[in-house]
């Protein structure tokens, strides 16, 4: 607020400071004024600093109230005006605003105003002094700024403080919560870091293993330790290993190492993390998952899958190596008969016995392996042939001698075919071709070792052309029956006929059930050939009863295995009998010992179901298998056919005759009928009518016969 004056400076005393000069100097505007009554406002005084505060020069006599008040920021003026106000009544104040310069830069003033005097009449008397706090403020607002960026990156410091203790947090409960060891070892290999894992692991606490130079080491193992974190120093970013070391209960524990640099802040390596697991329970797994997928649970020896790869392995070798390699394929003779008759606990045990005794024949270099079943493989690598041949003949010897399982003693032979590998090129065909002399051993009689030939192969493919042919055969019905009788030792008379099955083959002529029953077996053709053979049987037996009325022969049958799993059997039997309008007890059926054995639930229901239909039930072939003889009493059977094999040596001495006795009062005492099969001669006969048994059927009295030839004896 200014107004020109007269100088009011000028009569100052010379010692007093120069005030107009000073104050025009430091932009300090000093002055004084009337407020009238109505508010308005004259200045009386207006100091040397004005014109320095609105950068303009102020003329003497110029109205510079208007002037200064030109120079208000327009933002301010309210602001401005109030202060006039404010200051009447509480008879001072001080407010900030800014002045524009004539440059449009702006300056802020600090305006301070105080009441002198109230006059008479409600004018009163102010003074003021205005001035320029540009800089101030400035400074001020930096201040003001610096202050908040320091609150800010304060506020920052304490989230990011807040962040590191979470963080840590996370990161102490994770190194606490994971199983795995972790260690951290400065570059002395003295230990910074040891987590509760690490405690278990190697039994040391934390407050014993921090400090120490690797406590989880032992002094033997710290060279290696050395080498690796040389190497992790080389620059090498991450070193992993497995190794075994002593656990905290001093027991060999196999772990998994994984090492890797820890930087300073200047990126220097300053210590090693060890990351450590214990991994011991993870190799037994896998050592376990290995030996299950190569070896056979049951005996562990090697299985198939092994084998194979080692045969591939010692073909790829052959050629670098003056070894003959040579597979062997066997197959136990008569297990099933003791697994089926023994059941299944003293089958496993059998073959375990085998499986033993074939590892005493080889070297610990040769693979045995169980391909299944009863099916075993030997893999041999010897010097000559002939070497590989004696440790064949080895395996026959051995395996030879009776095996004693529980109470009972069995004895198992085993069928060999060998391969030489010599020009093999494939493990699949050395194994096709070994399982061929393999299945020759067999078919030769068993318990023996057949080296294959190449025209084994041959008889492979005529019995798969023979399997064709057989085809045809049951569509073409190229098949007959011959019936042999049987004759009741006591009384003479023809009781009944066996039918016998032929094959007419177009070329080869009338063949017997041996040269094609198994082929029709494994086929499964003996179903529908079973089916004809029962019709047939039985449209002959109805033919007799016509012919000798109720003195008329019972006809048997021969049903194989596979027939009797045939679900339609008791159907097919039933329709046929009432077909040819029979009852049950005009028919037979021969089954062997085996098939009672090898499943013997199926077994007993089919023979009950068979029996109630009256149909008679014999056992053929009997005392070649395991005979359990608890079968017949389990299975109520009508009729035992003792086997040739015991008939044929009966006119050698007593022995033979002792054990035929002993089958005959065994067959007796279950009141089941015997027949002697085979019989030859009429001495063979007489020591059977002797010795009790009750029917005889062989050569002596009858060959097979079509039934047109059976006439005479059945008439006589
Ligand atoms: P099997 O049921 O034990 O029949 C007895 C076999 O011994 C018959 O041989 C018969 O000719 C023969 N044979 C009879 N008496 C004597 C004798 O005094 N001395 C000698 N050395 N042998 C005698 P075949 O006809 O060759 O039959 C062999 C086997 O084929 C039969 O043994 C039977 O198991 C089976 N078979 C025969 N026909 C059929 C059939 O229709 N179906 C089924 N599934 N198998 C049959
Ligand atoms: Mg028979
Ligand atoms: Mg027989």
């Amino acid at each position: 607020m200014a107004r020109p004056t007269t100088d009011p400076w000028s009569g100052l005393n010379s010692a007093v400071p120069d005030l107009p000069g000073l104050l025009s100097r430091v932009g300090c505007h000093v002055y004084s004024g009337e407020v009238l009554a109505g508010g308005e406002y004259q200045e009386r005084f207006t100091g040397p600093g004005l014109e320095e505060l609105i950068g303009v020069p102020v003329d003497p006599g110029a109205d510079a109230t208007a002037i200064f008040h030109a120079a208000v920021h327009p933002d301010d003026w309210t602001l401005y005006l109030a202060a006039g106000t404010q200051m009447t009544t509480d008879s001072t104040t001080s407010i900030e605003y800014r002045l524009v310069q004539p440059d449009g830069s702006v300056r802020w003033v600090l305006d301070r105003m105080w009441l002198r005097e109230r006059l008479p009449g409600g004018s009163s008397i102010v003074d003021g002094v205005i001035s320029d706090v540009t800089e101030l403020r400035d400074r001020t607002d930096e201040a003001r700024a610096a202050l908040h960026a320091v609150q800010q990156i304060n506020a920052q410091l304490e989230r990011a403080k807040a962040e590191v203790v979470e963080a840590t947090a996370w990161l102490e409960a994770a190194v606490t919560a994971t199983p795995a060891a972790l260690i951290l070892l400065d570059r002395e290999l003295r230990t910074r870091l040891w987590n509760p894992a690490a405690e278990r692991m190697f039994g040391y606490s934390r407050e014993d293993a921090l400090g120490r130079i690797a406590p989880h080491v032992s002094p033997e193992q710290l060279p290696t330790v050395r080498g690796v974190t040389d190497r992790l120093l080389a620059g090498e970013p991450l070193i992993e290993f497995e190794e075994l070391r002593s656990g905290g209960d001093g027991h060999p524990r196999q772990m998994s190492v994984v090492s890797a640099p820890v930087c300073g802040v200047g990126g220097e390596i300053t210590g090693f993390l060890g990351v450590i697991t214990d991994i011991t329970s993870r190799k037994e797994m896998e050592t376990r998952l290995r030996h299950l997928a190569h070896n056979d649970p049951l005996t562990g020896l090697a299985n198939r899958t092994f084998l194979t790869a080692r045969i591939d392995e010692a073909l790829a070798r052959r050629s670098a190596s003056a070894q003959q390699v040579s597979v062997m394929l066997m197959d136990l003779d008569g297990f099933k008969a003791v697994n089926d008759s023994f059941g299944h606990g003293t089958g496993d045990e059998l073959l375990t016995a085998v499986s033993q005794r074939l590892s005493t024949c080889l070297r610990s270099a040769d693979v045995a392996a169980r391909l299944g079943g009863d099916e075993f493989a030997v893999l041999l690598e010897t010097s000559t042939r002939a070497e590989a041949l004696a440790v064949g003949e080895r395996i026959l010897r051995t395996l030879g001698g009776p095996v004693t399982l529980g109470r009972a003693q069995v004895v198992v032979t085993a069928s060999i075919g060998v391969v030489h590998a010599g020009k093999y090129q494939s493990t699949q065909e050395l194994l096709r071709d070994a399982d061929v002399a393999m299945y020759r051993a067999k078919t030769l009689g068993k318990n023996q070792m057949v080296v294959f030939k190449a025209a084994m192969q041959q008889r492979v493919a005529k019995r798969l052309r023979l399997e064709t042919q057989l085809r045809r055969a049951v569509e073409l019905g190229q098949f007959e029956l011959q019936y042999q009788p049987f004759q009741d030792l006591r009384t003479g008379r023809m009781v009944g006929a066996e039918a016998l099955v032929r094959w007419r083959h177009p070329r080869r002529g009338l063949l017997p059930p041996a040269d094609f029953i198994s082929a029709a077996e494994e086929t499964g053709l003996i179903v529908p050939l079973g089916r004809w053979i029962l019709e047939e049987a039985c449209t002959q037996a109805a033919r007799w009863r016509s012919r000798y009325g109720r003195a008329a022969p019972s006809v048997s049958v021969n049903l194989s295995p596979r027939q009797l799993q045939d679900p339609e059997l008791l159907t097919c039997v039933s329709r046929t009998l009432s077909r040819a309008g029979l009852d049950g007890g005009a028919l037979h059926v021969e089954i062997t010992e085996s098939l009672l054995m090898s499943d013997s639930d199926l077994a007993g229901r089919k023979l009950a179901e068979l029996r109630a239909l009256g149909v008679g039930v014999a056992i053929d072939d009997f005392g070649t298998g395991y005979s359990s003889l608890a079968y017949l009493r389990r299975y109520p059977v009508d009729v035992l056919k003792i086997d040739q094999s015991f008939v044929a040596p009966l006119l050698e001495g007593p022995r033979p005759a002792a054990l035929v006795r002993s089958i005959i009062e065994l067959a007796r005492a279950l009141e089941v009928t015997t027949v002697a099969e085979g019989v030859e001669n009429a001495e063979q006969a007489r020591i059977l009518r002797d010795l009790g048994c009750h029917i005889a059927q062989g050569f002596f009295l009858c060959r097979p016969q079509p039934a047109g030839e059976l006439d005479a004896l059945f008439e006589a």
